[in-house]
């Protein structure tokens, strides 16, 4: 196999590989902004003890929120207007 043929092989394998990441990662940009979701926790209030909340795979990483479809960047440190305790 020539080297070119290979490079288009190698890298087309790697952007393959990149899709998952860029097609899965989304935000529910209306539910956020009817909801003033910020980054931030209110107090002692935040997504990690929401009952809304779908953890990551660590309790630091990004995760879901059964009140924001096809969200999957919610911060555990987040927080919302509808919160609600766990
Ligand atoms: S409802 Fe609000 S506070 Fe609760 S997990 Fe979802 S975004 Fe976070």
């Amino acid at each position: 196999m020539d080297k070119s043929r290979r490079n288009i092989l190698k890298f087309g394998g790697l952007s393959l590989a990149m899709i998952p990441v860029v097609a899965f990662a989304a935000k529910n940009d209306g539910m956020r902004t009817s909801t003033k979701y910020k980054e931030t926790p209110e107090g002692d209030k935040s997504c990690a003890n929401c009952a809304q909340f779908v953890p990551g795979k660590t309790p630091k990483d990004l995760g879901g929120c059964k009140a924001y479809a096809g969200d999957t960047e919610v911060s555990p440190t987040g927080y919302c207007i509808i919160w609600a305790k766990k």
